[in-house]
């Protein structure tokens, strides 16, 4: 089994907190959309022929994109990929771009499951970051999009702003939850270099995000997530159980913190086949320019041992299952006796045995970043 994803490298407005690879010059568009179906086309064999479970739409803003546009991409993917018949289809979407005829088209168009970037309910907090949307266009299109049919919604969230808008968090929560969806991502500010908002903090002197605040934002995250019932299932991730006992959970991005192959299409976009990690070139013009020379658009890097023991590290420990014992002896085998050593050194208050290996508390969740850089091995010619 595997997953597709697809990179839009454009948005509407560029977000200040932003580092993803896009840009918001739209006149390469249709070009883009030529390239993308280019590499779509050449690389199929990259799966083997594998199943396909998951195609996710990602960037970028995808909803820039018109919905006969993305309609053109699934039939493409379908025609040269073995698409499962019960794939999961996602796309990221901005309120701005979201009309219900359009929601309507994307959903013929095969689009199961969609992700809407709302990030908050504040106007403040929206002019702030740069957003390209109001709260009422998010409103609005979350209603549009469960009157369409989408059973599978996901909201965007940011927690985490500097001390003058912290305020809003408790009450982006209160009004998110109040949709009940199946699916909400949660994310820090992280004050990324070269971003508007680096910039802002460093040469302005602006108020930068506190640890303090985005420790407390969390932990009110996980209490009310908690007490909605929803499952913590990575650590920015919450899904509701579904009736049939089975889980909201993106299949997408399980796939991804579970070792699984991908093909990533579209400048800046990433693919895995259980060796090597492949990236595109974060470059519109030149994406475009050679795409007919794969050897100029992509790069290679074959994963040694301590990079896949450390990638397992990191996405186990962020995820709700944890690091097995089982998999670290039989996939890392020369990496035991350094995992038993360090485990013993992380505080007690962040980790907890469990049947098949270690996972963190609630308090460890905090700070899963060191937990995980504490149990890493680094080579020594590294
Ligand atoms: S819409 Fe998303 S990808 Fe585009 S600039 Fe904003 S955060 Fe970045």
């Amino acid at each position: 089994m595997a997953g597709i994803y697809i990179h839009i490298p454009f948005c509407r407005k560029a977000c200040h907190y932003c580092n993803f690879h896009f840009s918001t010059q739209l006149d390469l568009l249709e070009d883009m959309v030529k390239a993308i179906g280019y590499e779509l086309r050449e690389r199929a064999s990259f799966l083997h022929g594998d199943t396909v479970e998951t195609v996710y739409l990602g960037g970028g803003t995808p909803s820039v994109l018109s919905a006969a546009t993305i309609e053109a991409l699934l039939d493409e993917t379908s025609q040269n990929y073995d698409l499962s018949q019960t794939a999961e289809i996602t796309l990221e979407g901005n309120p701005d771009d979201l009309s219900r005829e359009y929601l309507d088209t994307i959903r013929q168009a095969g689009v199961n499951r969609l992700s809407i970037g709302v990030q908050s309910f504040s106007e403040e907090a929206l002019q702030w970051m740069n957003r390209s949307h109001t709260a009422a266009q998010s409103e609005a299109v979350i209603d549009d999009a469960l009157q369409a049919g989408f059973c599978d919604i996901s909201m965007d969230l940011i927690y985490g702003l500097p001390e003058h808008l912290a305020g809003h968090w408790e009450k982006d929560l209160e009004q998110a939850l109040a949709y009940n969806l199946p699916h909400y991502s949660c994310y820090a500010l992280t004050v990324e270099p070269r971003t508007v908002l680096s910039h802002q903090i460093a040469a302005l002197g602006q108020p930068a995000p506190l640890d303090q605040r985005q420790q407390s934002d969390f932990a009110y995250l996980m209490e009310q997530m908690s007490l909605h019932d929803y499952e913590h299932y990575e650590i920015s991730n919450f899904a509701r159980r579904r009736d049939n006992g089975r889980s909201h959970r993106s299949r997408h991005n399980s796939a991804y913190w579970t070792g699984r192959s991908y093909l990533g299409i579209g400048p800046g976009a990433h693919s895995y086949d259980g060796a090597s990690r492949y990236w595109n070139i974060s470059n519109n013009p030149l994406y475009i320019k050679n795409i007919r020379h794969p050897e100029v658009i992509i790069s290679q890097e074959i994963l040694t041992d301590s990079d896949r023991y450390n990638e397992y590290v990191m996405t186990a420990l962020r995820h709700i299952d944890g690091i097995s014992m089982h998999h670290v002896s039989t996939h890392h085998t020369a990496y035991v006796n350094h995992f038993l050593q360090e485990i013993n050194t992380i505080p007690t208050e962040w980790i907890s045995s469990t049947a098949q290996g270690y996972k963190l508390t609630s308090t460890g969740r905090l700070f899963a970043d060191g937990a995980a850089s504490q149990l890493f091995y680094v080579d020594e010619d590294s």
